[in-house]
């Protein structure tokens, strides 16, 4: 029998092309063939058609949806602290977790890919402290970048650190168990580096990292002026952050913090990747909170890639990124949820929603359409998790990722504007497809799936 399916919808979206009303989605083994209307679907004459054939009637289908920014290794400690600031929230999300055991961690993770999957979400970019988070996206059957994380503040060190993660990366892949395997084999799951933040990865280590991941040709994740304490921190002295590393990574830095060289020279977390060379193509940075223009037009000059977490940013009191500025000035951009730790559920359409409602308060200029933000969440967090080939539109020969949510309990004005009623909701989905296997379905999660419903 052919693998061709039919998925058949009041809309389609295709995103890079304009919507498609009563349209049929043609999709082979795990590829899309091609968008033909309900008319031509109806005129074909082939057999088996019907068994082949889902008719969702008034729902839409569009990519599967991209969150560029999570750790799900912490899914379980949601809503662990919503109070402290920022240093001391991530002090008690070490607290909380450093003694976790393996298993521990890989619970965690599957929580929330759970979620993720739930929310019509097919690929996450995750940072990664223990790697778990690429078993929960691998035994989901979600598709996925995994950064593993890297610290080291002392320059002497970082041979050492680098040496480390080395022996890391190779562990994890040597002891890969039959989920990550199995993603690995369908082209699921990437493993790169992620060095966590220009505060605690010094240059020499964070060179070492960059070439790597050019070499590879994989993005790096980093966490970029998030804070108003890390610029504080690389641009002068700054005691708490300075306790802050010494706590969290435990290293023992020669001379002390206060003699790191790399500090100090009154720069911004972006400028002060610039003066090292730390800026390149690859590179996926999550916030960019503090940026100013001038940091600015250094992001655009190099082309990295922005994911915005304004729910984060808001919950942990770092304030409102420049997004309509970042995605304005032609940088690919993204949203990404964060952690469990510090927003309200790992949903990346409920992150868009929000975005668009905070930039509007804090700009009444922002108008930014559902359309765009519908962009952000599909193709345009492709391309700037570098899968844009493979991903984020419903484009002949793209990969078969697919959401499709239901519209049908909405009045009719909704449901003639696809893009508002996805944005705004409320939301139900219905199926999501990866790879062009079906994970979610009818709204619950296939079975053999790892976790109650
Ligand atoms: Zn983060």
């Amino acid at each position: 029998m052919s693998p061709t399916r039919y998925l058949l919808a009041r809309w389609i979206l295709p995103i890079n092309s304009p919507p498609v009303e009563n349209g049929c989605l043609v999709i082979g083994q795990n590829k899309i063939e091609k968008i033909i209307t309900r008319q031509e679907y109806e005129a074909l004459e082939i057999r088996g058609k019907l068994e082949s054939s889902k008719d969702y009637g008034d729902a839409v289908i569009l990519p599967g949806l991209v969150n560029l920014h999570t750790h799900l290794d912490y899914s379980a400690l949601k809503h662990f602290d919503t109070a402290s600031p920022f240093f001391g929230w991530i002090r008690g999300l070490i607290g909380n977790s450093w003694q976790w055991t393996a298993e521990q961690w890989q619970d965690s993770a599957l929580i929330g890919a759970r979620e993720i999957a739930l929310s019509g979400t097919s690929c996450v970019v995750d940072s990664s402290y223990s790697g778990a988070a690429a078993y929960g996206i691998a035994r989901m059957g979600l598709r996925g970048i995994v950064g593993l994380e890297i610290f080291g503040i002392a320059e002497e060190k970082a041979d050492q650190a680098w040496q480390l993660w080395q022996a890391k990366y190779e562990a994890f892949h040597n002891n890969a168990d039959e989920h990550v395997r199995r993603a690995f084999a369908e082209s699921r799951l990437l493993i790169t580096v992620a060095p966590h933040t220009p505060y605690s990865v010094c240059p020499a280590l964070m060179k070492k990292t960059l070439e790597w991941s050019r070499e590879k040709g994989l993005p790096l994740l980093l966490h970029i002026a998030e804070s108003e304490m890390e610029c504080k921190w690389i641009a002068g002295p700054e005691p708490d952050v300075d306790k802050f590393l010494l706590e969290a990574t435990r290293e023992d830095v020669p001379g002390g913090i206060a003699s790191l060289s790399w500090r100090g020279h009154g720069l911004t977390p972006v400028e002060h990747l610039a003066k090292y060379e730390l800026l390149a193509d690859n590179i996926l940075a999550a916030h960019l909170v503090k940026v100013s223009d001038s940091d600015l037009e250094l992001l655009r000059q190099y082309k990295l890639s922005g994911a915005h977490c304004p729910r984060s940013n808001s919950r942990l009191r770092n304030g409102v990124a420049p997004f309509p500025k970042l995605a304005g000035s032609g940088m690919e951009m993204g949203f990404g949820t964060d952690s469990s730790a510090s927003t309200d559920d790992l949903n990346v359409l409920q992150e868009a929603c929000f975005a668009w409602d905070l930039h509007r308060a804090v700009n009444p200029e922002f108008n930014f359409t559902s359309e765009q933000a519908l962009y952000y969440l599909t193709l345009g967090a492709a391309k700037a998790a570098g899968l844009a080939c493979e991903i984020g539109s419903l484009q002949s020969g793209k990969l078969a990722d697919i959401a499709v949510f239901d519209l049908s309990s909405l009045p009719e004005i909704a449901r003639s504007k696809p893009s508002d009623s996805l944005l705004y909701g409320p939301r139900r989905l219905r199926d999501l497809y990866v790879n062009g296997a079906m994970i979610v379905q009818e709204g619950q999660l296939v079975a053999n799936s790892p976790l109650p419903v």
